[in-house]
């Protein structure tokens, strides 16, 4: 492979990896977040069916207190009864049990729903508790497991950014500027391999004999289809790209 054509492979596999570690950085803030609407709604959810659980047992101790009042007034009828002079009056005592029994039972019935409602909140929110609990471990968890790559990462880029600029001088302002300006518009890949007469940069099948070209070596050679500088490597070598 010739010298300059070497030179710009290397670069561009130090721009592909700056490129790589600025887009994990970047994206840290974004996948903190995510974590973060989510334990937000977690959080709102908690309170919501803690509040609704407050509210039904608050209006349940309510109601039990008034249904043992009813059951009061019921057993001191019940004693009235007993003392009744009349016929009617005994009819309206009975009527006044009536009345009671009934609200008794309605009360009795309606406790039985709230305890029931009592029961599902407490287990969805000791659902939700969990899930809050959950995301606020895994919030902590990413948070210090991105300081540490976002640390690393920052450490390698300091160090990838002076060797690129290092290695940039070994090829002419004029090949530089052409490698950028492709890059610039061709998704950060400015250099191509050619493989089975196919650029790897675009996928495009190149004429036959561009092909043999670019197998020889001799010149530097474009992809006509992405303009991609393109280079041929034997296949026993390692690739860097794909
Ligand atoms: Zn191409």
């Amino acid at each position: 492979m010739q010298e300059v054509i070497a030179h710009l492979v290397k670069l561009q596999s130090m721009d592909s990896r700056i490129a790589e570690i600025n887009s994990v950085v970047s994206n840290t803030p974004s996948q903190m977040q995510a974590i973060k609407d989510r334990l937000d709604k977690a959080v709102s959810g908690h309170k919501a069916i803690g509040s609704a659980l407050e509210t039904n047992k608050k209006e349940y101790l309510q109601l039990e207190k008034e249904l043992n009042e009813r059951k009061e007034l019921f057993a001191n009828s019940q004693k009235k009864l007993m003392t009744v002079q009349n016929n009617k009056e005994y009819q309206s005592v009975l009527r006044e049990q009536d009345n009671l029994k009934k609200t008794i039972d309605d009360s009795d019935k309606t406790l039985k729903e709230m305890l029931s409602a009592n029961y599902g909140y407490e287990s969805e929110l000791a659902t939700i508790t969990e899930l809050k609990d959950g995301l606020e471990l895994e919030l902590s968890g990413v948070t210090s497991e991105k300081r540490e790559e976002d640390k690393e990462l920052h450490a390698e880029l300091e160090v990838l950014v002076n060797e690129r600029a290092e290695q940039a001088t070994k090829i002419s302002k004029v090949q530089l500027s052409k490698y950028d300006r492709i890059r610039g518009y061709r998704k950060n890949i400015a250099v191509a391999k050619v493989k089975d007469e196919v650029c790897n940069g675009c996928y495009m099948h190149l004429p036959p004999q561009l092909y043999v070209d670019v197998k020889k070596d001799a010149s530097i050679y474009s992809c006509p289809y992405c303009q991609r500088i393109l280079y041929y490597q034997e296949e026993e070598v390692v690739s860097t790209e794909e």
